[in-house]
């Protein structure tokens, strides 16, 4: 159902812990609250569970780590438990360390009763979902409430539009929540302020530079030229803010990236949904698209799913497909790249199974560039996450050495560049070393606090005072490292960088407290997906448009080619939700 700000922002919650205990039930469980603890995606997941009359009566999700995407595998796992009287359940698909974390936290608190999980009684569930009716009329009817989907539901109802839109999960927001929300923008305000001379050409040359030309020009264009247009309507129409500083991403020609507040997608996801809610969008959470059903060589409606229950959308002028990437399907990344198996960790939500490409592939749409699945290269090496605390590289204030204390890469590149290195040194990691000036000009440990504080504690970031003490926690050679960096700070005296071409200005670094972040790569962005023209219209195998149904963000293909260029997915959903909101809405 219509869910709130509230609930997308409660990810993180702090409880107090109390333990006791009171009758036993005739089943031999000892009613109670119980805590317990266990180990998820991020860390220590705490959780409290009441027992009653030997059946689970509420289990409250404490203090943890877990992104949004991953927090919602708990709440549904929560739900089950309770709903089913059983602990030892499923895991929910594409969160497997949240959920197996979830779940052995409230087996360790279960234990606390003494009892046995086989005591436990299930209970038979009841798929009713008496509060939805069987079917719902609107002239739009969008899939996904990631930035696509929002910025087109958004646009559709400004343009008078009745707007539905379907979210499988039970919050909004997608990859788009857990990304960095940062925009790449030729021309933007900051760049002006800066001096930073930039144009929609140059914009464009490099989307298709980093794609190696394998993008559609004209889609590629379609972005350029509008970036700068989205980012002001997001800060003038939509309320987000943004910070007054750019980041510097790997492959671009110049700093033009904008950051929305806090550096966190959530900035977007809460602006955008507050504004549709106010236009009149209705969102339906828990809700997921199943199917499209075409008439007369039209799509009308597509067929949902809300607990277990089959809903018909029907849509007088369109569907909108912004279901997002397939990051998290490991069968479809396989079955697409068989290199991109289950050995290497994502930083995808849950949610990017890749439902829409499927569903418009049923119905005769055209894929393109499936194989090309991208890595971020600096992600938390045992969970996958992508880590924000690395953006320090992305300030241009970081260079990133291998076991041997060697630079192997310039640490501006892009992302399969970067990714595609780090595989081939020891152990497939990379070691990020920086000085406390970088930190504090960067400010991650307070804007990233909760990563920042779980990854020193986890000792996968370590701060020393000398670089031999950094070095040593993690047994990268400590000499050839103060080598590299006394090279890089040589480097820096000249501006030019001869071992890798840094681009950027060049700091050197100062003696005195350092730090070393330990990452890997893990998958982070689908190219591929549903082949759309300019106006967002999906096409068939035969490029002819099919008729009622539009596609935005990374459901689609063919934008980004081989390899999308940090920032620009956003500057994509913003831009082609808005494309195919306006054109959803307007059409007969
Ligand atoms: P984008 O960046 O393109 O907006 P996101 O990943 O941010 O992509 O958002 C896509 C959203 O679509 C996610 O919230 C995801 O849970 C949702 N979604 C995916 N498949 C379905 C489906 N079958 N029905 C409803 N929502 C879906």
């Amino acid at each position: 159902m219509k869910k709130f700000l509230s609930i997308l922002l409660s990810a993180v919650m702090a409880v107090s812990m109390v333990a006791c205990s009171s009758s036993t039930s005739e089943t031999g469980i000892k009613d109670g609250t119980y805590a317990g603890e266990g180990s998820g995606k991020g860390g220590k997941i705490a959780v409290e569970l009441t027992m009653k009359d030997g059946q689970i009566a509420d289990i409250v999700i404490g203090e943890n780590n877990e992104t949004p995407g991953f927090a919602d595998a708990m709440t549904q796992l929560r739900q089950t438990m309770i709903d089913t009287n059983q602990i030892d359940i499923d895991i929910v698909s594409g969160a497997t360390l949240s959920s197996k974390g979830f779940i052995e936290a409230v087996k360790d608190a279960y234990s606390k009763t003494g009892a046995e999980l086989t005591d436990l009684v299930a209970k038979k569930v009841s798929n009713n979902s008496s509060e939805m009716a069987d079917s719902y009329d609107a002239d739009v009817v969008i899939v996904g409430a990631g930035g696509a989907g929002l910025s087109a539901a958004i646009t559709a109802a400004e343009n008078g539009a009745k707007v539905i839109v379907l979210e499988k999960m039970n919050n909004v927001g997608g990859n788009t929540l857990i990304s960095g929300g940062e925009m790449a923008v030729p021309g933007n305000w900051l760049q002006k302020k800066e001096g930073i001379e930039d144009s929609v050409e140059t914009f464009y040359n490099d989307i298709l530079k980093g794609g190696d030309n394998e993008n559609d020009p004209e889609l590629v264009r379609v972005i350029a030229e509008n970036a700068l247009n989205a980012a002001e309507w997001l800060k003038d129409d939509v309320n987000v803010t943004f910070e007054d500083y750019m980041l510097f991403f790997g492959g671009h020609s110049v700093k033009r990236s904008l950051v929305p507040l806090n550096a966190s997608g959530v900035e977007l996801i809460e602006k955008l949904t507050v504004k549709a809610e106010s236009l009149g969008v209705e969102i339906y959470t828990n809700t997921q698209a199943k199917k499209l059903v075409v008439e007369n060589d039209k799509v009308v409606a597509v067929k949902a799913e809300n607990n277990g229950k089959e809903i018909d959308f029907n849509a007088k002028n369109g569907v909108i497909l912004a279901s997002g990437g397939f990051g998290s399907n490991l069968e479809m990344r396989i079955a697409n790249n068989p290199e991109m198996d289950e050995k290497i960790l994502s930083t995808n939500s849950v949610g990017s199974t890749g439902d829409g490409i499927t569903m418009a592939e049923e119905i005769g749409a055209q894929t393109v560039d499936m194989q090309y699945i991208q890595t971020y290269p600096t992600c938390d090496p045992e969970t996958g996450t992508l880590l924000y605390v690395g953006d320090v590289r992305l300030e241009g204030r970081a260079i990133l050495v291998n076991l041997e204390g060697k630079r192997f890469v310039e640490e501006l590149e892009r992302r399969d560049v970067i990714s595609l290195a780090t595989t081939e040194q020891t152990g497939g990691v990379s070691y990020m070393y920086f000085d406390e000036a970088s930190m504090q000009a960067a400010g991650v440990a307070e804007s990233h606090k909760t990563e920042y504080e779980n990854l020193i504690e986890r000792g996968i970031l370590v701060k020393a005072n000398s670089v031999k003490e950094a070095a040593e926690h993690f047994g990268i050679d400590a000499e050839e490292l103060q080598k590299t960096i006394d090279r890089y700070n040589s480097y820096c005296e000249t501006g030019k960088d001869l071992e890798f071409n840094k681009r950027g200005k060049l700091i050197a670094f100062e003696e005195g407290p350092c730090y070393i972040m330990k990452s890997a790569p893990a998958i982070h962005h689908t190219m591929g997906g549903l082949k759309i023209n300019k106006e967002a219209q999906v096409l068939d195998k035969d490029n002819n448009v099919i008729n009622g149904l539009y596609a935005a963000g990374e459901v689609t293909g063919d934008i980004h080619g081989t390899n999308r260029l940090g920032s620009d997915a956003i500057a994509d959903i913003v831009i082609f939700g808005r494309i195919a909101g306006e054109n959803a809405a307007t059409a007969k």
